[in-house]
Order: structure tokens, then C-alpha cells, then sequence
């Protein structure tokens, strides 16, 4: 995650663990394997722990699996700057609508803090002559 992101994201490690299961086609060899990594350690988890557990690394599509999940109302959010949760409903989706360069996605606190910003690709305009 970019250093900008002030979101703390608290969530269920069967839902990431599935939803990275679904999503494992078209990446690279490189991501493949942080994306293995990280399904291994998801594997490991002991489910009778109630205590949080930060992810040992992070994997570029982590951000969208978190930004789905969280979308879908799953989760807990905190916003770092603010130092309190943000409700599902209280969180801001901006979205740069497909400008030329590079576009993101941001899940913004009601004081203005982005939480969460991803890059949803980068688009080029041809010009014409
Ligand atoms: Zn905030």
C-alpha cells in the first residue's frame, strides 16, 4: 500500500484467502509466487485466535481483493489519521471516471483522509490527427 493510505483494514482471512483463490489467473510468475506465499500463510492460520494479525507482506492485487471486500460492506475500517473507525456508510468513493494517465480509486474518511487508493490502470489517449 502507498505510503498516502491512512486506512487500517481489519478483515475476515477466509474471505481474502477465497477471494485470492478466484483471482489466481493472469499475473505474473513474481506475483504468483508473493500471491503463493500469502495463501500458504493464510493456510496456517489458527481460527480459534480472535486476535488480529497484520499480513506478513502484500501483494500488489491485495488492494483491490481489500477495496472489493470492503465495498461489499465486509470488515472493519479505521482511519489512522483520524484515529477511529469509519463506518461502511460514512466512507467516500472517488473516482478519477478514466482520465487520461493514471487513474485510482480511493476510499476516502468523512474528514478527507484517503483510506485506500488504487491504481486502476493506467489509459492513454491516442491522438487524432
Ligand atoms: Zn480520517
Amino acid at each position: 500500500m502507498g505510503p498516502e493510505n491512512r486506512g487500517e483494514f481489519i478483515l475476515d482471512a477466509d474471505d481474502v484467502e477465497s477471494r485470492m483463490k478466484g483471482i489466481q489467473q493472469h499475473v505474473t510468475n513474481m506475483e504468483q509466487s508473493i500471491e503463493k506465499t500469502l495463501l500458504y500463510w493464510l493456510s496456517q492460520r489458527d481460527n480459534s485466535l480472535a486476535e488480529q494479525t497484520d499480513m506478513p507482506i502484500t501483494a500488489s492485487r491485495l488492494e483491490n481483493i481489500v477495496n472489493e471486500l470492503v465495498q461489499a460492506g465486509a470488515g472493519t475500517v479505521c482511519c489512522r489519521q483520524s484515529g477511529q473507525e469509519v463506518q461502511h456508510e460514512q466512507l467516500i468513493l472517488e473516482d478519477d471516471d478514466r482520465k487520461p494517465g493514471n487513474n485510482y480509486d480511493r476510499l476516502v474518511c468523512p474528514h478527507g483522509h484517503i483510506l485506500l487508493a488504487i491504481d486502476t490502470g493506467h489509459f492513454s489517449v491516442i491522438p487524432n490527427y
